[in-house]
């Protein structure tokens, strides 16, 4: 019988449980067990695994825990940064605890610096691994989606009601960060779903003089006499490297003149957690179902992508899946990332013709 194990790793995503649950029911379907590695790549190494099977001698069956997780956030399995797997010996003993206990293949849900390591564990030990993109900051080359993704942007599009409730009450500005590492996908689509004034993106490269400049003509703008808008917002992606609550102070002394209050909010973790969406759930059944298949296969070394924006990939049974190996998506994130992908491109080109709108 096929031993598999499944890992979540790095920052946690809404949607790791459910597939999770949906990566332990299709293997037990397809006559493999299961095993979930706790802690991510720190479990490993120290050999920390516990079985998901359905049926124990003694007690209520493991898979339950996942079942009573499903719908909700974070990941059941537990997560960590884990500094020993950037060693080569951290990888390899992490790779013989699992050969010892009989696994023969290995499933990560987690993103790029998850999937970095799978690389490398893969090609340095030959040891199998799938990778599943599990993300919110939509990050990743190579696919154009990743579990997570959707449920923050629908927290994000939350928060910004509320604050725009408020907002409109008093005649206020505001500035939302919204996490994203150095990604601006989150500020980008959340400014357009939540119909913002502007969206501050790390891929524009502005500096900090330049963004300043920038919300103050924005407010300016809104604020003007024969405008006056309601609400005005402004939502700043992290990787913007100016703290919000420094940009609203030099933007408010600039605004003395028209007495514009402008406030900030970080909405930091808030954005990480909360039940996972519909869409992030049945992306989350579909990669597992894709990856769990292909490792059985005797895929490695790879990545299940959903309906990617650019050339490639591998098919497998479900059309919106491709698997792309782990070293094209990573080299793609890098692109993605320095801004020199297609993809980057095509999406500030999208946004700069949205901004017009945006800003009327
Ligand atoms: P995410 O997967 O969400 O991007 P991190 O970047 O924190 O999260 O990575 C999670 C873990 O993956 C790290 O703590 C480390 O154990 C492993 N990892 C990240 N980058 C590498 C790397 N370059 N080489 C080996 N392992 C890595």
């Amino acid at each position: 019988m096929r031993r598999i194990a499944v890992l979540t790793s790095g920052g946690d995503a809404p949607g790791m449980n459910a597939g999770l649950l949906a990566a332990v029911k299709v293997a037990i379907a397809r006559g493999a067990e299961v095993l979930g590695v706790e802690n991510g790549y720190d479990g490993a190494i120290d050999g920390q695994l516990r079985p998901l099977t359905r049926q124990t001698t003694a007690g209520p069956a493991p898979i339950a825990e996942i079942e009573r997780a499903g719908g909700r956030g974070g990941t059941v399995l537990g997560s960590s940064r884990c500094p020993r797997f950037f060693e080569p010996e951290g990888r390899t003993q992490a790779a013989d605890q699992l050969r010892q206990v009989g696994v023969d293949g290995l499933i990560v849900f987690g993103g790029n610096g998850s999937l970095t390591g799978g690389h490398l564990l893969a090609t340095e030990t030959g040891f199998p691994v799938v990778g599943v993109p599990a993300s919110i900051d939509n990050d990743l080359g190579c696919t154009s989606d990743a579990i997570g993704v959707d449920s923050a942007l629908n927290t994000i599009i939350d928060a910004c009601d509320s604050i725009s409730d408020t907002a409109r009450s008093h005649h206020r500005a505001f500035v939302v960060e919204v996490m994203g590492r150095d990604s601006g996908y989150l500020a980008m689509v959340a400014a357009v779903a939540t119909a913002a004034d502007a969206a501050l993106l790390p891929e524009q490269q502005l500096s900090e003089a330049a963004v300043i400049a920038e919300v103050e003509r924005i407010v300016r703008a809104g604020a003007r006499p024969d405008r006056q808008k309601p609400r005005i917002l402004i939502i700043k992606a992290e990787g913007v490297p100016v703290p919000a609550t420094r940009l609203v102070k030099e933007v408010g002394k600039r605004l003395a003149d028209i007495g514009v209050d402008v406030r900030a909010t970080v909405l930091g973790h808030i954005v990480r957690g909360g039940n996972p969406s519909a869409h992030d759930r049945l992306l989350a059944g579909r990669f597992a179902f894709a990856a769990v298949g292909s490792l059985l296969s005797g895929a490695s070394d790879v990545m299940v992508a959903w309906r990617p924006a650019i050339e490639g990939g591998q098919p497998t049974s479900d059309s919106s899946v491709v698997l792309f190996p782990l070293e094209e998506m990573l080299a793609e994130t890098a692109r993605l990332l320095d801004g020199s992908s297609p993809v980057t491109l095509a999406r500030m080109e999208r946004m700069r013709a949205a901004q017009n709108v945006l800003g009327l």
